[in-house]
């Protein structure tokens, strides 16, 4: 496994690299829901590229980037074992020589669902992931349905922008009681964990958002928004201070 820390070298890497390329973009402390990405990208491709990057653009609130877990020693023996062939994990001068002042502005669906309440997120989202689009070149890249909007925003772009890549979506991991799998759990107390148990469950049988509100409310579990799109229902929370989302096929 290869380590870069430069898009320079990077660049220089894939250059003399023969076959396709599966991307995995992530902001690190990986996961089952990040191995299971890793998995099929394995599968599907000669070479698997794991970007591992906390990209503050797209935090609009400072405490909750400063407080996202980072394990990068435990993140590489990962990668290791899921037989990653390249890691590219770049600092901010690397990524945005530009200082920001360029960025992809999406002004319809971005403006929804988690776009409604963290403004610039999906601003940040999509402009660092056209950067990495550039700098590797992937015949497929792999995003999870746990962040569904973010996978519908990234292909929009992609269309678009007629970027060469195919964007394949994956299933959400779950814990075996339901609660999708996500580096912010961590950040919860057990109690915490058992109430987060529910919102899987709230999702999958509301018979209408309304319904799915009712329950939320029951049980004590803030709610930022519980809003159906297409054929899916979707919901961001708080609990214990943590943001948790999540979404499924709707079953109404
Ligand atoms: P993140 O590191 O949170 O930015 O996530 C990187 C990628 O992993 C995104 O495509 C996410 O949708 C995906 N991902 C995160 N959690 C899960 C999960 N529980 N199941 C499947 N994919 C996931």
């Amino acid at each position: 496994m290869k380590i870069f820390k430069t898009v320079l070298a990077l660049k220089e890497h894939l250059k003399n690299l023969n076959g396709n390329i599966g991307f995995v973009p992530t902001m690190g402390s990986l996961h089952k829901g990040h191995i299971s990405l890793l998995k099929r990208s394995d599968q599907e491709n000669p070479t698997t590229v794991l970007s591992i990057y906390l990209n503050v653009t797209q935090f609009n609130n400072q405490a909750d980037f400063d407080n996202y877990p980072t394990s990068i020693e435990r993140d590489l023996e990962t990668a290791k074992k899921n037989n990653v062939d390249i890691v590219f994990r770049p600092t901010f001068e690397d990524m945005y020589p530009e200082n920001y002042s360029l960025k992809i502005i999406e002004e319809s669906l971005s403006t929804q669902l988690c776009g409604a309440y963290r403004p610039a997120h999906f601003s940040g989202v999509l402009t660092v992931v056209l950067k990495l689009l550039n700098i590797i070149k992937p015949h497929k890249m792999y995003l999870g349905e746990k962040d569904y909007q973010q996978y519908l925003l990234i292909k929009k772009m992609i269309s678009a922008f007629f970027i060469d890549t195919e964007v394949i979506s994956c299933p959400t991991i779950r814990s075996t009681n339901g609660l999708a799998i996500s580096s912010r759990n961590k950040k919860l107390s057990l109690n915490g964990l058992k109430t987060a148990e529910n919102i899987f469950r709230i999702l999958k049988y509301a018979k209408s958002e309304d319904e799915a509100k009712k329950e939320f409310n029951r049980l004590g579990i803030e709610i930022e928004y519980v809003q159906k799109l297409q054929d899916r229902l979707f919901a961001a929370v708080h609990l214990e201070k943590i943001r948790l989302i999540d979404n499924v096929k709707s079953s109404f």
